[in-house]
């Protein structure tokens, strides 16, 4: 058989197996043997049963001594079977549940190997339903580590076993091994076939691990390899629209109302350097929540349409486009722009009206959401593409965006900081900009975690800020979004407040469920500061700017991932005044108490994303953007940041070989379609 063969070819996978083996995401032989084991037995060690201690699993030798007479156990339906065992003068029974038959199988006077749990009373010693093997002589030194595999009820886990080392001792060999020898030398890796024989069946594991250790360097050398081939193929293939800058760049930054910091204009220079080079930009630009992002984008659109061309920004919330687009319309007041909004929401005539404009080339700058992406959208002439709070985003979105136009400049922009492992496996294609300083006079948010029982006392201090002109939010933890329930509970928890607490402060609430219209009223409202108390959902987690604001109140603080909570305190500290966050959860575990922790002592949006990853795992912690990481088989991207590195290194410098371009085609053809989908052009 060929590892391309389907696994039908193999004697016994009739139809029946084969649907059941393809549950398991096998189809071929290939994936058969790259089936790896979720967990190991270890049955190279046999223990004397005099020695066996409580609870513990291991292999004995006995002989079987004599056979008591089955129990049966009305209630339970429950029939024990007892056979007396001994091992050097120790004498212990072994039992199994339910399987009469076994007195037939196992032949008096004989020795045996079994493998099971031992339970230890005194000096009664019970092995509890082991597997068991008929030894011809007491040579016997163990059945070797057995792997464990993921199973169905269908497929019991002794056929996976059989059918992989039948598998393998045919094919092994034949795959295909794409790294050079002298870089397997230098990086102390296995040969491929070597692994993937020891992966399944390892001798000892001492075996297993140097197997696991080329595989998971593979999975990782592999990721990073392809995002380095879309990045060469992007700055080598295609040229690169040419922005030139213009006096009117440098009148816009001395009209700021504010000095950029040295790092936003360390940005903006990597920026313009990008747009002179004659390659296409594919830039990350990364800075934690209140870092100055937007002025940034402002600047470079304004650079693109100085040049002659459009360009687009698409954020992931009305509320934030429409933001967007009240700040740019203010920046680009005296500069002849043709700005316009392209959301969801916007009636269909409006809608068409504006979607004309674009294609005709009558509007410059198009903020807007997802509906930029659709496929009614097509552009004039659109030169620079810009994704906010990018981990909002999947993969495929933001290649849609850059698909409409003719290899346009991009440019991503995050507050979630990333941990840099994660980075490499993500965005290994872009090169990254940071944002490393915040604007200054920003006062430090002070965060509290209370209890409920300190709601009356929260709701004083809230009075008081209330008094002195500040503004408040309070977020209700999302209980589905956009359910009805949790539109309810915003509404119960203003009411509630009114009657308390409020009685002549203004409080509004908004959540998912409302009209857009009436989203836009109220945060217009709350910018304006016509409202005191803003009760909200998620809704208004990334991104939204009101720098009067001075507390941000999470009720259930629990209930949210700490890189949420980060970007929810962010929406205070922006001005000014001393700012307040306040972390509202009852919950009292270990769990909840050690995020809390985090988050009352460090503002560091790099510590929090480290701790946010390590506590929810890579899936959870990218949420969304979770498709744009290939599934890992074997590698871990907490326990194996050493290999990570490794690997990384490994592709620098495998990008300078001649034997590159093999280990190119091979990437290529395996990751035919992932490389498609994530390839920006
Ligand atoms: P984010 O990086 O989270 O998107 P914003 O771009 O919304 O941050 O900026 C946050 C606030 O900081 C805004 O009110 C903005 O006007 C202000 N800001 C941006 N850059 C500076 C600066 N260099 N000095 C002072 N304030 C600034
Ligand atoms: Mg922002």
């Amino acid at each position: 058989m060929k590892i391309s063969d389907s696994i039908k070819v193999i004697k016994g996978i009739g139809p029946k197996k084969y649907l059941e083996f393809s549950k398991l995401n096998i189809k071929k032989i290939e994936d058969l043997i790259y089936f790896f084991p979720k967990s190991y037995q270890d049955r190279t060690k046999i223990k004397s049963l005099s020695m066996c201690n409580d609870q513990e699993k291991t292999g004995i030798i006995v002989r079987i001594k004599d056979f008591s007479k089955d129990v049966y156990i009305k209630g339970r339906k429950l029939t024990i079977t007892k056979v007396i065992i001994e091992d050097k003068g120790t004498i212990g029974e072994a039992i199994w549940f339910n399987m009469p038959y076994i007195k037939n199988t196992l032949k008096l006077g004989k020795n045996y190997y079994l493998y099971g749990k031992i339970k230890k009373n005194y000096n009664h010693i019970q092995i509890e339903t082991p597997d068991y093997k008929l030894l011809k002589d007491l040579s016997f030194t163990g059945q070797g580590i057995i792997p464990i595999y993921r199973s169905t009820s269908r497929l019991k886990q002794k056929e996976i076993r059989k059918l992989i080392d039948l598998v393998l001792s045919d094919v092994i060999g034949q795959v295909e091994e794409y790294l050079p020898s002298f870089l397997r030398q230098k990086y102390n890796l296995c040969d491929i076939n070597f692994a993937l024989k020891n992966i399944h069946f390892p001798k000892d594991f001492y075996y297993y691990k140097i197997a696991k250790n080329r595989l998971v360097f593979d999975e990782f050398f592999l990721i990073q390899m392809a995002l380095k081939i879309i990045k060469k193929n992007n700055s080598e293939k295609a040229k690169g629209i040419i922005f030139k800058t213009h006096p009117k760049v440098e009148k816009f930054i001395n009209k700021l109302p504010y000095q950029l910091t040295n790092a936003q204009r360390n940005v903006i220079n990597e920026i313009m350097k990008d747009f002179t080079s004659g390659k296409i930009m594919n830039r990350l630009v990364q800075g934690d929540v209140g870092s100055g992002k937007t002025v940034i984008a402002a600047i470079a659109l304004l650079i693109a349409s100085l040049n002659g061309y459009q360009g687009a920004m698409m954020a992931p919330t009305e509320i934030l486009a429409n933001q967007h687009y009240l700040t740019f319309n203010q920046f680009f007041e005296k500069f002849n722009l043709n700005i316009c909004l392209l959301t969801g929401n916007i009636n269909n005539k409006k809608k068409s009206n504006i979607i004309k404009k674009i294609s005709e080339g009558r509007i410059d700058i198009i903020i807007g959401t997802h509906a930029i992406i659709q496929e009614d959208v097509s552009f004039y002439k659109l030169g620079l593409v810009i994704t906010d709070e990018q981990h909002r985003f999947g993969v495929k979105q933001r290649a849609l965006l850059n698909k409409k136009g003719d290899n346009p400049h991009v440019m991503v922009m995050t507050a979630t900081p990333i941990p840099r492992t994660l980075s490499y496996m993500l965005y290994g294609d872009l090169d990254i900009s940071i944002i490393n300083e915040l604007p200054p006079g920003r006062k430090k948010i002070e965060t509290h975690h209370i209890n409920s029982n300190l709601e009356k006392r929260l709701y004083e201090f809230i009075k008081k800020q209330v008094n002195q002109g500040r503004q408040i939010y309070i977020v209700c933890p999302l209980v589905e979004e956009t359910s009805n329930i949790e539109a309810r509970s915003v509404l119960e928890l203003k009411e509630y407040l009114e009657k308390n607490y409020f009685n002549k402060e203004n409080i509004a609430i908004i959540h998912g469920k409302l009209k857009k219209s009436d989203k836009d009223a109220i945060m217009r409202q709350f910018k304006e500061g016509l409202i005191d108390i803003l009760i909200s959902t998620t809704i208004i987690e990334v991104g939204v700017n009101v720098p009067n604001a001075s507390i941000m109140v999470i009720q259930n603080a629990e209930r949210f991932g700490l890189s949420q909570l980060h970007q929810l305190r962010g929406r205070v500290g922006r001005g000014p005044y001393q700012s307040y966050c306040f972390l509202i959860s009852d919950n009292y575990n270990d769990v909840t108490k050690k995020r809390m922790k985090t988050m009352t002592s460090t503002d560091n949006g790099f510590i929090i994303a480290e701790k946010d990853l390590i506590i929810r795992g890579p899936g959870e912690f990218l949420g969304v953007r979770q498709h744009g990481l290939p599934e890992l088989k074997i590698g871990n991207i907490i326990n194996d940041i050493e290999i990570i590195s490794k690997a990384k290194k490994a592709c620098e410098e495998v990008i300078e070989l001649k034997e590159y371009e093999l280990i190119e085609e091979y990437i290529k053809k395996k990751f035919e379609k992932k490389l498609n989908e994530v390839s920006l052009n």
